[in-house]
């Protein structure tokens, strides 16, 4: 068998209708979309279109979409710019201990640069924050609530209508960091009731290196570069045209897949859950088992270490991650697990397969084969395991 890529929480491959609505953008329609003549006014009409397809698929408006460098400098300008935006009326944030990096640094830098109180929720142990303690926690200066929808290294999706209808009772302003989400699950900004969204075009099979913020109309928020008009003043820089285009068309396939593909994953993952569960003693499902992603099977394989079963896996062809990409390389656990409760010791040996819409039935039973072989190998290795 061919090998098998379960890691489409780190990145998917790009479709190729994506990659075939790119390429036009590398060689024969490369203006700049700020010029006047023909060059420019081709190469701009293809981002409004991009533009209105990324806002389809959320509910927004085409005026309402930022284009960034990806799901990083969304979540850091939705953060930091509404930070910097609204810092004479307070100057307190609360996010969730759960959150990606890119949220979690952000928060710390204006914690540590720029005098800013940040409350990091706690969550039980399926990942959930509570929203009493959300009620509980905000203050007469709370300026920004940011939580996470679904979550990247075990997928709990998060009650964000129900968050959005306390931000708004509170005059409080929401935001999002819905890069798993999206592509994945529907997913509408008027119905979660969010006034900024974060996504990545790679999360779902577009091109990695571009992005969307979107921003409810009347959001008060800072420029995030400065430099020349583009976004509507709000991000200069001359367009990454080929990529928004990409963007443009992965949100166009989403809007129609979504659905379909959803159905597709929740199958594949159930079967990938019940598979390991009942051929794996001493496994533990980390994350909720019904609000979660339909892409994501997230495991604590007790005794074992995570690097070590990526490297057999990896041996047998199968692409797996123990983490999020960002974190793998380190050896400390994740912050994620630790945050649910689990012990150093059962965070370490946590496997996360992802599914992606080219994942098949062949694939979730050759894993299922696969694993029990590669844990009982480690496990008979393990002096704790051996010692029980
Ligand atoms: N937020 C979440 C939840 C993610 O999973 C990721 C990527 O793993 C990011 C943000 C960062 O996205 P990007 O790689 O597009 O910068």
């Amino acid at each position: 068998m061919d090998k098998i890529y379960m890691d489409s929480s780190a990145t998917t491959p790009t479709d190729p209708k994506v990659l075939e609505a790119m390429r036009p953008y590398f060689s024969d329609i490369y203006g700049n979309p700020s010029s006047f003549h023909s060059y420019g006014r081709d190469a701009k009409k293809a981002i409004m279109e991009a533009r209105d397809n990324v806002a389809d698929l959320i509910g927004a408006r085409g005026k309402e979409i930022v284009f960034t460098s990806g799901g990083t400098e969304s979540d850091n300008y939705a953060i930091k710019g509404v930070a910097e935006a609204l810092k004479e009326q307070g100057k307190h944030i609360i996010t969730s201990a759960v959150e990606h990096h890119a949220v979690l640094h952000a928060c710390e830098y204006l914690e540590d640069e720029r005098d800013f109180d940040v409350t990091y929720l706690e969550v039980d142990e399926t990942g959930m924050i509570d929203l009493a303690d959300l009620e509980d926690a905000i203050r007469e200066d709370t300026i920004l609530i940011t939580i996470m929808t679904a979550n990247n290294e075990m997928g709990t999706i998060q009650p964000i209508a129900e968050i959005g209808e306390i931000a708004e009772e509170h005059e409080i302003v929401f935001h999002s960091d819905a890069v798993q989400a999206v592509g994945n699950i529907p997913v509408d900004v008027e119905e979660l009731k969010v006034d900024l969204l974060s996504l990545s075009a790679h999360k779902f099979n577009g091109p990695k290196g571009i992005g969307a913020l979107y921003i409810k109309q009347g959001t008060k928020i800072n420029k995030f570069m400065h430099g020349g008009a583009q976004e509507r003043n709000r991000r200069a820089t001359t367009e990454n045209v080929p990529g928004i285009v990409g963007l443009g068309k992965a949100a166009e396939i989403a809007k129609e897949e979504v659905p379909t593909k959803m159905k597709k994953l929740k199958k594949l993952r159930d079967k990938l859950i019940a598979g390991i569960e009942e051929r794996i003693d001493e496994v533990k499902l980390n994350g909720h088992r019904e609000k979660r992603l339909p892409n994501n099977v997230n495991f604590s394989l007790k005794y074992i270490e995570g690097e070590s079963i990526l490297m057999k896996l990896d041996m047998e062809g199968i692409a797996a991650s123990s983490g999020s990409a960002c974190t793998s390389g380190s050896l400390d656990p994740s912050h994620v697990l630790l945050a649910m409760g689990l012990s150093h010791g059962v965070a370490h040996g946590s496997l996360r397969l992802s599914l992606g819409k080219y994942n098949t039935e062949a694939e979730v039973d050759k894993v299922i084969e696969v694993l029990p072989e590669i844990v009982e190998d480690l496990r008979a290795m393990s002096p704790i395991y051996n010692k029980k």
